[in-house]
């Protein structure tokens, strides 16, 4: 049976409907549906084929109405694409009580501290500097977290984010569910699927193959 938005939860139907939505794009017919079962995902996609609700919309789906305390991490290349992705993810889960906050370097450390310490944020958003600053100071606690995406992957290696991504994961639980997202596949994003994706991941790959 073909993906449609019909079968989200309606409050999601409706935001999506309110963000002009109107049907899911390639990545999204073929990643939401095994989002939902579960499966974690390596999707390999050009950047504007709608990856951000690929992830977010099976998010938003399995995070519970009105929980408290952070349930998905979210690690993103640059403190634009944390704002943006942030942004996107609050807008799909508007109308079912699931918010996304960015968190960033460069920036006063405090207004984040404040705002995760009052937990209202079931995802959180960033750059892979600043989410374990915030993990270090005992104020980003991830020992509760269901799911993890690492959104463009490949940029972030290209950064020098390896070692900080490494220390993030570790301080997640074993069985979650995560979702690695990148433009291309070299060795070192492979290495990273076998060492943190469970075995029987799938792949999804859609537009030009490289
Ligand atoms: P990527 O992460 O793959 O580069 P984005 O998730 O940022 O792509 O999506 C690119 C643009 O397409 C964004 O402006 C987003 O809001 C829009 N978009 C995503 N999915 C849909 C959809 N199903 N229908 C209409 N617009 C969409
Ligand atoms: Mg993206």
């Amino acid at each position: 049976m073909e993906f449609t938005f019909e079968q989200l939860d309606s409050r999601i139907q409706k935001s999506l409907e309110e963000m002009g939505f109107e049907r899911p794009t390639p990545i999204q017919k073929e990643a939401i549906p095994i989002a939902l079962e579960g499966y974690d995902i390596v999707g390999q996609a050009q950047t504007g084929t709608g990856k951000t609700a690929a992830f977010g919309i099976p998010l938003v789906e399995k995070i519970g109405s009105r929980e408290r305390g952070v349930k998905a991490i979210v690690l993103t290349p640059t403190r634009e694409l944390a704002i943006q992705v942030a942004h996107e993810l609050s807008l799909i889960g508007k109308n079912k009580g699931v918010s996304a906050y960015p968190i960033y370097g460069g920036v006063s450390i405090e207004k984040q501290i404040n705002i995760l310490r009052r937990g209202r944020n079931q995802i959180v958003v960033g750059t892979p500097g600043r989410v374990k600053d915030l993990i270090n100071r005992g104020v980003l606690k991830l020992d509760r977290v269901r799911f993890a995406v690492l959104d463009e992957a490949d940029q972030m290696l290209d950064m020098g984010f390896i070692e900080d991504i490494e220390e993030i994961l570790s301080k997640t639980p074993k069985n979650k569910q995560t979702m690695l997202f990148s433009a291309t596949m070299p060795y070192e994003i492979r290495k990273l699927i076998d060492k943190y994706l469970r075995p029987g991941y799938k792949t999804v790959k859609v537009g030009k193959q490289l």
